[in-house]
């Protein structure tokens, strides 16, 4: 059996060890240090953004905006359905109610229309929505302008996901940037990893001091340990940071890689019919293309989303469908939802391609071969 091609798998610059050797050595083996420090500050830099906190995870930095915008039980946040549970399970944390915004077809993210609508109906029912969760899924950017524009005529504060979205812009301004809050993810299989790791990022200096406390076990200003509020366990480790210093010497390098795997794929579906690619709607755009992506119109193609991937698993080659949308899961079916068909239409036909920035030669040689006998 050849080796297995993955569908997004880590891809380090190299430079990562020193910076892990350098934690080691000086023993700042602790949640800080100057590789955490350092990492925060290139972040920054990086999004041209004033303040970052490092944290264990995205999910954590999801949970601690909607604590610092106050959610709290039976409060309702709206969340694009068409995303990742992990988008939606901490506002479940907060014992508040997700309610579930369909996509809009062009960058298959939040549509403003419908979330306007579901703002809408909310306040007639008397339940003013709390928070906004807008995900930028697959790297590409939402409607985040128009987006932003709605959450500001209702005063409702926005948390960018952009787990996916590291290095994508709008109009030349980085996603995570647009919202109250930006969370970022290096989980795994993200576009630059620490193996587990994610970051709150804000301008809003005293939100993100908060946001350090909380996440070290809100400790009070006292010698003794002395405790006003519920903490979390949510520092990231400075060894894991320095993972990350040597990531983001590379982070640019990834996503030309990634996007040269986007041209890769347009140029091999080229003579096939049926195939749609999720592909920035205009210059305005800028996507990491974080995964490439495609939807199928069987009619076109005469075969389904799944024929292709079964192909692709012949050769050991990983595809994934799309995300399955929130409100088709078991655990989010019973919550409120806005929706015009689209996330369900896409979860029919869509395929996650193989995108790793570590893709070789030969790799995409196998991935073209099978693509050329199907
Ligand atoms: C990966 C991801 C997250 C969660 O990030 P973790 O660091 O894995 O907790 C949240 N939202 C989206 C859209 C993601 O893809």
């Amino acid at each position: 059996m050849k080796p297995r091609i993955y569908l997004s798998s880590p891809h380090l610059g190299g430079n990562e060890i020193n910076y892990i050797n350098e934690a080691i050595e000086t023993n700042w083996v602790a949640p800080l240090g100057p590789n955490v420090d350092n990492f925060e500050k290139d972040i920054a830099k990086y999004l041209n953004i004033s303040e970052v906190a490092v944290l264990s995870s995205g999910t954590a930095a999801i949970h601690l905006a909607l604590i610092l915008l106050g959610v709290q039980k039976d409060d309702e946040v709206l969340v694009s359905t068409f995303t990742f549970s992990a988008s939606v399970n901490p506002i479940i944390y907060q014992h508040a109610t997700p309610v579930l915004v369909d996509s809009e077809a062009e960058t298959w993210n939040m549509s403003p229309e419908i979330l306007e609508k579901a703002i809408q109906s909310r306040i007639e029912k008397g339940r003013k929505p709390k928070a906004i969760i807008v995900v930028h899924l697959y790297g590409m950017p939402a409607k985040i302008e128009e987006i932003v524009q709605i959450a500001e005529k209702y005063k409702i504060p926005v948390i960018e996901d952009a787990a996916e979205a590291l290095g994508s812009s709008f109009k030349g301004k980085k996603a995570g940037t647009f919202g109250d809050f930006g969370v970022l993810s290096f989980n795994g299989n993200k576009i630059i990893t620490t193996s587990g790791g994610g970051a709150l990022v804000s301008n809003n200096v005293e939100g993100i001091s908060n946001a350090r406390f909380l996440a070290t076990q809100a400790r009070d200003n006292a010698p003794h340990y002395q405790h006003s509020q519920i903490g979390y366990n949510y520092r990231m480790s400075n060894i894991v940071a320095g993972i990350g210093r040597g990531q983001m010497e590379v982070l640019d390098k990834r996503i030309e890689q990634r996007r040269q795997n986007f041209k890769f794929y347009k140029e091999i579906f080229k003579n096939k019919e049926g195939i749609i690619f999720l592909e920035e709607p205009n210059e305005f755009f800028f996507s990491n293309y974080w995964l490439t992506t495609i939807l199928i119109d069987e009619k076109k193609s005469g075969f389904t989303n799944s024929d292709l991937r079964l192909a692709f698993e012949k050769e050991n080659i990983e595809c994934r469908p799309l995300w399955k949308p929130m409100h088709l899961q078991p655990i989010f079916e019973k919550y409120p939802s806005y929706l015009n068909g689209v996330s369900e239409d896409l979860f029919s036909k869509g395929l996650c391609l193989p995108s790793g920035s570590n893709l070789t030669e030969e790799e995409k040689f196998r991935i073209e071969k099978v693509v050329k006998l199907f």
